[in-house]
């Protein structure tokens, strides 16, 4: 086997060759060279100890108890060779947690570091000076073959690192393999076992699977093998949940065409979560009004911002992620409650959803349209909610952006600091999201003249809508779907 493999990466293992020691890439990077993919990372292994592996090298680091050797390159451009990892063959002992080693001993032989490795495929060994591959697994015929299969028995391999089930199903998704059926069969006998593995280390397969190019592959299979309830089990619900109208599908079906659509786009993250998770709440929304034929499902957006909330802090995914998240998932029915859209209701949806998530939330709405089974959106549609979006983005959408300021009516109006001036300023809001044209300083002197001489509860309730916060706003939809659902 002649694979191309990098001078930063062929550097290491020479050096190392040179110095008495044995050397091999090992690992997923073989894996990938044999299928020809870019490896994510190089991985080096041998028989020299941390200790030796860094008098070796100019620049190191040293930070794991796995006994990885970080080695530095700096004069590289490529991110993945920046940093090699070296580590000494390793044997693993028993797993008492079932989580980690109970301890980790370095070996002198490479067929123990091998064998501790989770899947043929990331069992191979290759040796850049001899160019030759060390199969001790089958892990080449499996490779060609598209398998994933547990290097030994599958159910001790799960037992001793019940992570590994999660990331056969990872792996099915990124690279497009199957898993073999005797380790299937083993996941399915194995699952609760993923209740000794933390979330955060669930979390992060999940993330690689929503990232990968079939998500819905992914999270067919988490069903199937009964680990949805790791994860969320939130979504067992939408199973069946039949929609009608133009829906062709249930609203399980529909979640993940959905978000294998914002994969197919190469959407991120964020994008792709809020496509999973966007109808979450569908199931406990659906009613059928007396004599009606179509189901509704009014209020499911509000609901299940809340439930994708719950779902993500749970998985301990960033604030940063959660929130953007819960933001798509709660406007995401804007663009589809009405085909005669107007601008203000444009307008009034940037003010809701943030300016800089408009366009993730327009992504949303295409990948929601395509999970429904109808087809893409006619493209003048499309090209029209784009120009309105755009023609919104250039208008006010916050009393700050008005042409006028809280001084400048106290002074136009002759009134003193006090509420008085704030629910003008609110009311004026309200007045240029109807029609930014009166967004002028002549229109809005005037108009603040008048205003203030109105009773202030009439001020007061005319810039209201304009005022309520996005909290406010929602604790009120929530009370009032609680109440049409007889719930508390
Ligand atoms: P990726 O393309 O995601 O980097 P990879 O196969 O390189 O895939 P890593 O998580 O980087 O996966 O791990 C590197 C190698 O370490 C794997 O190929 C496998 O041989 C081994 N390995 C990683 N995690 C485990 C585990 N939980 N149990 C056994 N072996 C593992
Ligand atoms: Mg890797």
């Amino acid at each position: 086997m002649n694979f191309s493999i990098p001078k930063e990466i062929k550097e290491v293992t020479e050096k190392l060759e040179k110095a008495g020691f044995e050397a091999f890439l090992v690992g997923g990077c073989v894996r990938d060279l044999i299928l020809g993919r870019d490896a994510k990372d190089w991985d080096v292994t041998t028989n020299a100890t941390p200790d030796e592996i860094i008098a070796l090298f100019t620049k190191t680091f040293y930070e794991n108890t796995f006994g990885t050797v970080g080695v530095v390159n700096e004069d590289t451009e490529m991110e993945n060779l920046k940093v090699v990892e070296v580590t000494p063959y390793r044997l693993e002992s028993t797993y008492t947690d079932k989580r980690h080693p109970d301890k980790v001993t370095f070996s002198q032989k490479l067929e123990d570091d091998l064998q501790r490795r989770d899947f043929s495929m990331n069992s191979l060994a290759y040796s850049v000076s001899k160019k030759e591959i060390v199969d001790l697994y089958n892990g080449e015929k499996d490779i060609k073959d598209k398998i994933i299969r547990t290097v030994g028995e599958p159910d001790k391999r799960f037992t001793e690192d019940a992570l590994r089930i999660l990331r056969a199903i990872r792996f099915s998704s990124e690279i497009g393999f199957d898993i073999s059926p005797e380790t299937e069969k083993s996941i399915l006998d194995n699952t609760s076992l993923l209740e000794n593995i933390s979330l955060e280390r669930i979390r992060d397969e999940f993330t690689k699977m929503i990232l990968s190019p079939e998500p819905m592959k992914a999270l067919l299979s988490l069903r199937k093998l009964g680990l949805l309830s790791f994860i969320a089990p939130e979504l067992e619900k939408t199973v069946g949940i039949e929609q009608g109208g133009t829906h062709s599908y249930d609203v399980w079906e529909h979640l993940l065409r959905s978000l294998q659509h914002s994969a197919d786009k190469n959407y991120d993250l964020e994008t792709r979560l809020s496509a999973l998770f966007h109808d979450i709440s569908k199931p406990e929304s659906r009613r059928k009004g007396k004599g009606k034929k179509e189901w509704t499902f009014y209020g499911h957006e509000v609901l299940g911002a809340r439930e994708t909330k719950k779902i993500l802090t749970r998985l301990k995914y960033p604030n940063k992620i959660i929130e953007k998240v819960v933001n798509l998932v709660r406007w995401h029915m804007f663009f589809s409650d009405t085909g005669q859209i107007t601008l203000s209701a444009v307008r009034r949806m940037i003010v809701n959803v943030g300016k800089e998530n408009i366009w993730d939330l327009m992504n949303v709405r295409i990948c929601d349209r395509i999970g429904t089974g109808r087809p893409k959106e006619d493209p003048y549609r499309l090209r029209k909610y784009h120009s309105m979006i755009e023609e919104a983005l250039r208008d006010p959408i916050s009393v700050s952006m008005l042409k006028i300021d809280g001084k400048k009516i106290m002074e136009v109006a002759k009134i003193d600091p006090g509420p008085v001036v704030g629910f003008t300023l609110h009311a004026l809001l309200e007045e240029v999201l109807e029609d930014p044209t009166k967004n002028t300083e002549e229109y809005l002197e005037n108009k603040a003249k008048e205003l203030v001489k109105l009773p202030i509860e009439e001020l007061k309730s005319l810039g209201e809508s304009g005022k309520l916060t996005k909290e406010e706003a929602d604790e009120i939809e929530i009370k009032k779907i609680r109440k049409t659902h007889k719930v508390l």
